[in-house]
């Protein structure tokens, strides 16, 4: 009772454990009083654990006077559209419907793949934010992110690109700012850059001497981005959130699963491939099952309805009847030799597959760091920094809401601590007291007897 109540107190007093799972909020306000534009840029496969390996004197500067994620738990399947479509929608891959990079639909029999991605119909699952904002009457601006370029709930973004990869990122940047600069009704803007997926995909997370390069690049690019917004007097003045889908594992020749060597191809369509195999079978689908989940130590097989619930990929049509996943590092081929060095696209629970992320602007906290939050979080963050509702979704405000300027939060470890110390001084108190009582009638009590014995004797002395 005592203890839930002090609870209680401490939870008003700090807002500690408030649920607020919609999002909504008041946004960030600029000094006129407008909601702060907010921009969202990711660089594609930023493995988590990089930050601990190599030096990004420019990602430290930016995040320094921000917020840094350590890691990002991210959503099954590791691969980049999945993840970036929970990014911009907060929601789990079964639940906004971009599954795979290679999927089909088996009511419509449509097709889709990385090139191609245009038919709204794979999209219109789910309402990603750059949709949300401009109902909320504000502009967006979109430089390449995955989903940008398609015509989602009848709309796009109020500026973007046709997606070409070999335009470059100071372009992309350029572009964002200009719109930014000229139109103070472009509330939100966002950048993808493909880097350090693409190398980390060609040569191998665990290959320094690439790697370093890559990434070396990939820190030039912050520093370009943090130089633009000076320039464009936008530092300090928008926020900016920093992001990754996934990370990266080192795959081996010596690592392959061959499904060719386990059963006849006749018997099924591979959809999508590796590490997470998407399997529709053209045969009795029990036999193919048992054929396929006996095939390799390092490959789990499941049949659609027993794919584990933490995984949040079972409930939708587009989800094959049968999944292979890989271990670790693993590969599965056809029959064929290694495709890549490095893949992503495991279990999310890997540390090897979590991304990491930071922010910086007037809504964050200087120098705050979080060790962990899901991906589906960042969604409820930004609809709160804008300001609009959100979409129902698997995310938590509550989970980043401490990060923000203006959100009086007690962290849960030092609540535990001043709870522990109260209790400490009020058991100590107790027992002081209890203490004082016993001695002060331990003495009185000789005493009293004394008097009733000399008041009893009296009498019979008498
Ligand atoms: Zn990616």
């Amino acid at each position: 009772m005592l203890v839930s109540g002090l609870l209680c107190v401490l939870c008003a007093c700090g807002g500690f454990g408030v649920s607020d799972v919609t999002g909504t909020g008041n946004g960030t306000r600029g000094t006129s009083g407008n909601i702060c534009p907010l921009l969202l840029v990711s660089f594609d496969g930023f493995r988590a654990d990089y930050l601990d390996k190599y030096p990004f004197p420019n990602l430290r500067k930016f995040f320094s006077d921000g917020l840094l994620v350590d890691h990002l738990t991210n959503v099954f399947i590791t691969k980049t559209f999945p993840n970036h479509y929970s990014l911009a929608t907060g929601l789990y891959a079964e639940s906004h419907g971009i599954l795979a990079s290679q999927m089909y639909d088996p009511e419509t029999k449509k097709k889709f793949s990385l090139s191609n991605d245009s038919d709204p119909f794979w999209w219109n699952e789910a309402t990603p934010i750059w949709v949300s904002v401009q109902n909320s009457g504000y502009k967006t601006a979109a430089a390449m992110w995955p989903g940008t370029d398609v015509r989602i709930q009848n709309s796009t973004p109020t500026h973007f690109f046709k997606y070409n990869p070999h335009v470059t990122f100071q372009e992309r940047l350029g572009n964002l700012t200009k719109w930014m600069i000229e139109d103070s009704s472009v509330k939100f803007s966002i950048l993808y850059w493909e880097e350090p997926d693409r190398t980390g995909h060609i040569s191998g997370p665990e290959n320094k001497a690439a790697m370093t390069t890559a990434l070396k690049e990939v820190d030039d690019n912050i520093g370009i981005l943090m130089d633009r917004l000076k320039q464009a007097e936008l530092w300090e003045k928008i926020n900016v959130i920093i992001v990754s889908d996934h990370g990266m594992a080192q795959c081996s020749q010596d690592r392959l699963i061959r499904l060719d060597s386990c059963l006849d191809p006749h018997n099924y369509t591979i959809v999508d491939l590796t590490p997470v195999a998407a399997i529709l079978p053209l045969s009795d689908p029990i036999k193919v099952y048992n054929a396929l989940s006996k095939c390799n130590s390092h490959m789990k097989a499941y049949m659609k309805e027993l794919i584990p619930e933490e995984l949040h990929y079972k409930h939708n049509q587009r989800i094959q009847p049968i999944i292979l996943v890989a271990d670790e590092g693993w590969t599965i081929v056809q029959n064929g030799t290694l495709p890549r060095l490095g893949d992503h696209g495991y279990l999310n629970s890997l540390r090897s597959m979590h991304p990491l992320m930071a922010a910086h602007g007037p809504a964050f906290r200087k120098g705050y760091k979080i060790s962990s939050i899901n991906s589906v979080d960042v969604y409820p963050l930004m609809c709160h920094l804008l300001g609009i509702p959100a979409m129902p979704n698997n995310g938590s405000f509550n989970a980043v809401r401490c990060a923000l300027v203006g959100e009086s939060c007690l962290d849960v470890a030092v609540v535990v601590g001043i709870v522990i110390g109260v209790l400490l001084v009020l058991t100590t108190l107790t027992c002081m007291f209890r203490l004082m009582k016993s001695s002060s009638s331990s003495s009185s009590r000789p005493f009293a007897r004394l008097e009733l014995q000399e008041d009893d004797d009296d009498p019979l002395l008498e």
